[in-house]
């Protein structure tokens, strides 16, 4: 299970390519696969993309060779599959001699239909990425209605979940579709705007975090200034509720509130549905923290920390060879024995998707010696694919969509098993009627067909681009 993907963007900065190279490094949880940056000087455009993490793709001579004052970048998921170069975003695209760059958060659920069409009227595509069908929309459009009401019109006919960013020259556009399916923040450096998909981003570049771009908006940043136009009226909101369970850093402001906050909030709810007797409440470490602690708050079971996680892990080490692979959980994580010893404990994990990770950090419990593990999850039974830009396994992968929670429970080896509700885990937001809760109810805000993200991949072409290596960026 990955996310697509982070995303940050600044206006008129001296250092536009270095902030934007912190931001996606703030951002690196959102995607750690690929990443990318466009910069612009006004007039001439260069972008720099590659594979792997933010800090190995720019160097500093990489930044250095990248002036400019407008910027847009992008982080995207890690897959333990193949991942095709041409899909390394930003996209950047030539277009009368512009240039044109688009960052995208987010999954389209019609992408396919319209690439066909498209695709029959002569369009020719460079990526297999739902977003490239934004830009063809956009250039079919604009000769006729100019570019903000192209882009507008644009982004109406495609449906899903969006929060993107555009750059044109010295033009920075920010906007979100009309359900608010994904974050996206609008800040103020000194007298720069910048947008980022969470406001950690604008700590750590100094950023003053202003207010989220609201569903359905577009934020033009141009040189007159900043100016918001309504690209539809907000639908049914359905912000995703799995950015407060599991993707957002827990120091972010998202659907403004501090994610740690109200994952604590789930703990505390967690511990009062299901209570247990035990000497020490642990998480999973990172997912589990939060809640852990308000599980702990609430229960007045001591909070303790019962692994060491290896922070330096990386996939380069995990990928090529089988028995380290196999040893995965084991590398991340070693239990504190000294600790476990003969002890009962809550374990606190934010969500099972399909049971194997939590199965062999269950048995590592065990070989450290805890002697009852009461197993609690600080979201509901992960029953349905999501297709709003979480890259969920199929519906059969997913344990809760084909076990009791009592089965789960047996295979993953606990002692007891608990999962938030439905109705807890709202209790614990502002406006519950404003989430996305598709992924434990089968209740899409949109209405989706199963295959929907199997067609796009399987009739689009991997074509590069632009050359993804180190040092190879074209402008
Ligand atoms: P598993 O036991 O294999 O179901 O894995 C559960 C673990 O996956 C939990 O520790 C979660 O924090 C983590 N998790 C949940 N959602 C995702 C995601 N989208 N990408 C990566 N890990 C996730």
């Amino acid at each position: 299970m990955r996310e697509k993907c982070g995303v940050f963007g600044i206006h008129n900065h001296p250092q536009a390519a270095k902030i934007t190279y912190l931001g996606l490094y703030a951002l690196q949880h959102r995607g750690q696969e690929s990443a990318g940056i466009v910069v612009s000087d006004g007039s001439n455009t260069i972008i720099h993309r590659g594979l792997g993490l933010v800090d190995s793709i720019f160097t500093e001579d990489v930044l250095s060779s990248m002036p400019g004052k407008f910027a847009i970048g992008h982080n995207r998921y890690s897959t333990t599959g193949s991942t095709s170069p041409s899909n390394i975003q930003p996209l950047l695209i030539s277009f009368f001699g512009e240039g044109i760059a688009i960052s995208h958060n987010g999954n389209l659920i019609n992408a396919a239909e319209i690439r066909e069409k498209l695709e029959s009227s002569g369009s020719i595509f460079q990526s297999t990425m739902d977003t490239e069908v934004i830009i063809h929309l956009f250039t079919k459009l604009t000769k006729s209605l100019g570019r903000k009401q192209a882009i507008a019109q644009a982004l109406k006919r495609v449906k899903g979940a969006y929060s993107l960013l555009m750059l044109f020259n010295d033009v920075l556009i920010g906007a979100r579709d009309p359900h608010g399916f994904r974050p996206l923040v609008l800040g103020l450096l000194d007298s720069s705007y910048l947008f980022a998909s969470e406001t950690c981003a604008f700590d750590l570049v100094g950023a003053k975090y202003i207010r989220e771009v609201k569903p359905g908006e577009m934020i033009v940043i141009d040189k007159k200034g900043i100016n918001s136009y309504t690209i539809e009226k907000p639908k049914k909101i359905s912000q995703c509720i799995f950015e407060y369970i599991y993707f957002a850093r827990p120091d972010s402001i998202v659907f403004g509130e501090t994610v740690h906050k109200v994952r604590e909030k789930m703990g505390r709810t967690l511990a009062r549905e299901h209570p247990a007797k035990a000497d020490l409440v642990i998480p999973v470490p990172d997912s589990g923290i939060s809640a852990a602690l308000g599980y702990a708050r609430e229960s007045g079971i001591p909070y303790g920390i019962g692994f060491t996680r290896n922070h330096y892990v990386g996939r380069t080490f995990i990928q090529p060879l089988q028995f380290i692979r196999d040893m995965e959980v084991r590398i991340k994580l070693n239990p504190i024995k000294g600790v476990l010893d003969g002890k009962r404990v809550v374990l606190v994990d934010d969500s099972i998707v399909r049971g194997t990770t939590s199965r062999k950090i269950i048995s590592l419990l065990r070989k450290a010696g805890a002697k009852e593990i009461h197993f609690r999850i600080s979201s509901p039974p992960i029953k349905f694919p999501c297709f709003f830009g979480i890259d969920t396994p199929v519906k059969k992968e997913l344990i809760a969509s084909t076990h009791t929670v009592e089965q789960i429970r047996e295979k993953v080896g606990a002692n007891s098993l608990g999962y938030l509700s439905l109705e807890g885990l709202l209790s614990c937001v502002k406006n519950p009627e404003n989430f996305c809760t598709a992924c434990f109810t089968g209740k899409y805000p949109l209405k989706v067909k199963p295959q929907t993200k199997y067609i796009f991949e399987k009739k689009g072409r991997s074509v590069a681009v632009l050359s993804p290596k180190k040092g190879t960026g074209t402008s």
